[in-house]
Parts: C-alpha cells; structure tokens; sequence
C-alpha cells in the first residue's frame, strides 16, 4: 500500500484527496462485492454462449469486398443473439455507431403512415433528428412516420393513463430509452422496462417494442429482451465493445424484426448476407468477452464519485446508494470553475492525451459552451473514462467509464485534486 501511496503522491494526489478517497473506498465494500457477483454472473452468460455456439480461431479471419460466408461475423451474431436471449441479433462494424444503430432499426421497421411512440419521454438529443422532432433531412417524419410521446410523471414513474390514451390504431413502434442519458430523470431497471412492456402489449399485443439500451449492458443480470422487449440497440464504443470494439453498433431481437433492420442497413434483398468484417473480429468477440469485468470497473468508479462528491455536499444523480441502471454519473459542481476543473482532473488521468488541458467551446448541437474531458484509444469512446459538462446552470457534469476501476478510480482523484487545488472544495 504504502508503495502504492508513493506513486500516487508523485502522479500528483495529495496525501488528504488520497485519505479522503480511501475513507470513501472502505465503506462501498458490500456494494463493491456485489458488483462482483454480477460480473461473475455476466462471464458465465458471455462464455457459456462463445462455448455454445463453439467460436474458433478461423472465426477471427478478416473478410473483404461483400462478405459473403464471414463465419466470423455469423457467428458472432448468434452469440450475441444468445447472450440476450433472442432468435437473431446484427452486429457490424457497419454500424457507425449508436444513433445509427438505432436509427437502422427504427427505419426498418416502420413504415409511411406508422406511427412511432416514446412512453419515457423525450428520447437522446441525436433521436431527435432521426426521428423528425427537430426538423432534418432524412428524418422519419419526412417518410410519414409520425411521433408521439407521453413524458415521465413528476416522481419519474409512468403516465399510465396518458400512455393507454396515445397507443392507438397507427401505433406500430414504441421506444423505450433505458439511459436517462443526459436529462434528470431516473434511468429505467430492465424490471421497469418489463412493467412497462407488459402494460403496452396487453392493450396493443401486435405492437413493436423496442429499447435502446445504450450503457446498460451487462449492468443488471437480465436484459431488456429478458422482459418482453422486441429489439434491443447498443453502441460497441460503449458497454458490450468492452473498449476494444473500435467501431460498431448491434441490434438484438425477434428474426423478423431484425431481418427487416438488416435490409435497412444494407439493401433490400441482401440484409445480412453481405457486409464484409475487415479484420475486427477479434476485438468484438475480445471486447464482448471482457465487457462484463469493464462494466463492473465503470459501475465501481461511478459509484465512487458519487460517495465522494454527495459526502462534500455536492447533487449527485443517482445518489450514493441507489442501484444503478447503468454507467452514467453525474454531478452538480455549483460554479462553471469546478466543471472546468472536474474535467481538467479526468483528462489528467488519462492514458492518453493526459498533457493536453480541456477548456469550455462552442459545439455543434448544444446552446452553451461545453468543455470534454476523454483520452480515449478509440476515438469518442464513453466506456473508457470520459466527462463532459456544458457550461450553463445548474453546472453538473456527466462522466462515464473507465476500463478498469484503478483507472476509474485515479481518474476520480485526479478531479477532486483539481478541485482541492482550486480551493472549490476543502478537506
Ligand atoms: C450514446 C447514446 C446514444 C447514441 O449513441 P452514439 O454512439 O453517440 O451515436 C443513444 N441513446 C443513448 C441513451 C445513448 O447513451
């Protein structure tokens, strides 16, 4: 240990942000163990799928031009179809990444005239234009899809009543996003998805319901696809890539429904028989194997910041000890200096990059200066320690990942030093 101190002390943690962090660390041992017990749980269901489905060497076989008969790519589709409990699933470095995953499946599956419907409220800022809610070329709505949506109670529940009322004859698609993503209300359990779900498919049983279940994988024992879900949609550079996917998207679910994503992504009459793998294989199968232990690292570290952060007086959502639903944290750091420092805190601490400092800009899509904390392998990835926060009240910044919870962890000191050192917070 005292080895371990040393080197902290000289990457530049204080002896009082390191005591501070231990005192927090010891009392999430119960929780830290039950963590533990679900990655366990998630190994098993990763590995008994690779054992059923007996992936081999020539699996990781890289394939150009149409990919025809890429086993590895087959294959790795029905493990994935396994590990989610489904009849099919698609999963290719095809997919550029989660809204498009996403965007793939909603395009596939409906069609002029359907309409799609949102029981959770206002879905992730980029589904807006996917969807048509803020005008954009290529959107549902100029296809003649149409939305609806029934917002989240004040208390975060369901509006059972207005949700009855909104399914109605066009109703074809209903989307259920499980991350709160960047908004303030509570991340869905697969067990509320299921309620959900169950309540729409009682008055609507023909109807199509999918999840977008970006940051969730792996971090609950059961999926939506568990509850009743029809599609399940995620990005590989997030949770199931395990860090090692650099690219990629998958959609899990019901063969017809993914067969019709599949002629979406590629061409009517090809679907999945096209769509060579290039030679990134490996890191999916790799990154799928390891993603359980990666979730685990990030759930700690997130866990962790919010022990450390709700104990000085900071907002944390969610809070020190609720469960969690997946690997966002965010807290509310008062002024715009202690999110500038949070993220310089992050960017320190990270294996790459670590010299460069973040400061606030202008990005496109937001309405405030935003400044991004990640030093990341994989460009944009957020299952490696990454942070963000817009610099507009109440001033909270978002931060998920980490590859493993030392990293996690340190990523975590390195903020509140930054703080400490700014005199924002006191110890
Ligand atoms: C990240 C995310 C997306 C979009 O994924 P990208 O890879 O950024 O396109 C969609 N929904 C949720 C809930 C997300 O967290």
């Amino acid at each position: 240990m005292k080895e371990t101190a040393s080197l902290y002390k000289e990457m530049g943690i204080s002896e009082k942000v390191l005591s501070f962090g231990a005192q927090v660390e010891a009392e999430l041992k119960e929780r830290f163990d039950a963590i533990e017990e679900n990655v366990e749980y998630n190994q098993m269901k990763v590995l008994r799928a690779m054992q059923k489905n007996r992936v081999e060497a020539a699996c990781f076989a890289a394939t150009s031009g149409y990919g025809y008969n890429d086993l590895g790519r087959d294959k790795l589709e029905e493990v994935y179809a396994d590990v989610f409990h489904t009849e099919a699933a698609l999963v290719r470095p095809q997919i550029a990444c989660g809204t498009h995953a996403l965007a793939v499946a909603l395009s596939g599956n409906l069609r002029p005239g359907d309409e799609l419907f949102s029981p959770v409220g206002k879905p992730y800022d980029t589904l807006e234009e996917v969807i048509g809610i803020r005008p954009s070329t290529g959107s549902l709505a100029e296809y003649g899809v149409t939305y609806r949506q029934v917002d989240l109670l004040e208390d975060g529940s369901f509006d059972y009543p207005a949700i009855e009322k909104a399914l109605n004859e066009k109703t074809r698609l209903v989307t259920i996003q499980r991350s709160k993503g960047y908004q303030t209300r509570p991340t869905l359990s697969v067990k509320r998805i299921g309620e959900l779900i169950a309540f729409i498919k009682e008055r609507k049983p023909d109807v199509i319901c999918m999840v977008d279940n970006c940051y969730g994988e792996f971090v609950e024992r059961i999926e939506p696809t568990d509850v009743g879900a029809d599609l399940c949609v995620g990005s590989l550079i997030k949770n199931p890539g395990g860090g090692l996917a650099p690219i990629g998207g998958y959609i899990a679910g019901k063969e017809e429904y993914v067969e019709r994503a599949a002629y979406r992504l590629t061409s009517p009459g090809l679907g999945k028989e096209v769509g060579a793998s290039l030679g990134v294989m490996t890191s999916f199968y790799q990154g799928l194997f390891l993603a359980p232990t990666v979730v685990g690292g990030a759930l700690k570290g997130a866990i962790f910041a919010a022990n450390i952060y709700e104990k000085l007086g900071f907002p944390v959502v969610p809070n020190g000890s609720e469960s969690r639903h997946d690997i966002i944290q965010a807290v509310t750091l008062g002024p715009p200096e202690g999110v500038i420092a949070f993220c310089k805190g992050i960017q320190a601490a990270a294996p790459v990059d670590s010299y460069v400092t973040p400061e606030p800009w202008a990005m496109p899509g937001y309405d405030s200066d935003v400044i991004m904390a990640a030093g990341a392998f994989v460009q944009g990835s957020s299952i490696e320690l990454s942070a963000d926060g817009p610099i507009k009240p109440p001033y909270a910044v978002y931060f998920q990942g980490g590859l493993t919870w030392q990293h996690a962890k340190f990523g975590i000191l390195m903020s509140l030093q930054k703080l400490y050192e700014a005199g924002i917070v006191k110890l």
